[in-house]
């Protein structure tokens, strides 16, 4: 009996990567769909109505499914990119290297023939650049065995091509950032519906996660990097209060919730008698720092048009209270504080 055909596709939820497991999938070849989480996204790859999962995506091509966690082992391509960042602390082409390697290594577990992405000839201008995906082709370890469907007509011929598992001729030539030929192709193919929200669901592209992400980075260096806060980077206000203190005052009471475990070691400040201000600070406070840390909460609180307002400051088992006057709220200082 002919042995059938595998592959592996990276299958974010994308509408791109839907179409190139469509049209894998629709020239017989068994296809596994391959989520790969970095930990660097909430996990939402969701549809827009919260009702279908990328693994219900891939139930309705009918290919199988599976998620790979690569969160350990993905810190050296976030910390050591080689081929550097984009706009933010988004390290696309070394993170898409690190994910073909990924499908690499389950393509050869799997006994599968190949690898394929939805990835488009100049469609992003980090990771998708005609020279860099020859790079990424090089680099991958696996150049020959990875197709790209949707902009295979504009690159060279790879080994499932040319040893006939799959017919070039019924592949794609799309090229630039234009929708139109991929929202024509998912009509074809009957698979417009079946897209869920994924890109915009790494952190590492936002501003506001990449300066957080920075400052950590000035201040630790990459080979004392404090891994574990990261997941403090998405919670409340962060200001840099002087080189070695910074503070995050949280917005509202589910954050106030979710800065309480971090508390053991650190600073906390809390408004006397004022409901909803709470703040933590990490590293060392001299007594200026203190005082600045406190106004400043005192800015962000009910109490803001006060006076004066008395801050609970405790360190562990070390409490005291401090009266202070909030800090103007156009005070210019705040936004060069924030981070
Ligand atoms: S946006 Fe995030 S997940 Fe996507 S390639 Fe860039 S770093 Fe990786």
């Amino acid at each position: 009996m002919e042995k059938k055909v595998k592959a592996i596709g990276l299958l974010s939820g994308g509408l791109d990567s839907v179409l190139a497991a469509a049209l894998i999938k629709e020239q017989g070849v068994e296809v596994t769909g391959l989520l790969i989480r970095t930990g660097f996204t909430d996990h939402k790859e969701v549809s827009a109505d919260g009702k279908r999962t990328v693994e219900d995506t891939a139930k309705a091509l009918g290919i199988k499914f599976r998620i790979e966690n690569i969160q350990d082992e993905y810190w050296d391509t976030l910390l050591y990119p080689k081929y550097g960042y984009g706009k933010n602390v988004n390290p696309c082409l070394d993170c898409h290297l690190h994910m073909i390697r990924v499908a690499a290594r389950i393509m050869k577990e799997e006994g599968a023939d190949f690898v394929f992405t939805g990835e488009v000839v100049g469609q992003r201008p980090k990771s998708q650049l005609a020279h860099q995906m020859k790079v990424a082709l090089k680099e991958s370890g696996i150049e020959g065995r990875l197709l790209r469907p949707l902009s295979a007509l504009r690159l060279a011929p790879t080994i499932p091509e040319l040893e006939g598992m799959i017919d070039r001729k019924k592949l794609k030539g799309f090229i630039g950032r234009g929708r139109t030929a991929q929202l024509n192709l998912a009509r074809e193919l009957g698979v417009e519906d079946l897209a869920v929200a994924a890109g915009g669901n790494c952190y590492l592209i936002n501003r506001e996660y990449g300066d957080r992400f920075k400052d950590l980075l000035e201040q630790y260096g990459k080979d004392n990097f404090p891994k574990s806060e990261t997941p403090l980077l998405r919670i409340g206000r962060h200001f840099r209060i002087s080189d070695t203190a910074k503070l995050v005052i949280s917005r509202n009471e589910e954050e106030y919730y979710k800065l309480l475990p971090y508390r053991s070691g650190r600073y906390s400040f809390e408004l006397v008698d004022v409901i909803g201000a709470y703040a933590i600070g990490t590293g060392k406070f001299s007594k200026e720092d203190i005082h600045l840390a406190s106004r400043l909460l005192g800015r962000y609180s009910k109490a803001k048009s006060e006076e004066t307002i008395k801050v609970l400051v405790s360190l562990d088992d070390s409490v005291s209270e401090i009266e202070i006057r909030p800090l103007d709220i156009q005070d210019p200082i705040i936004e060069k504080m924030r981070i």
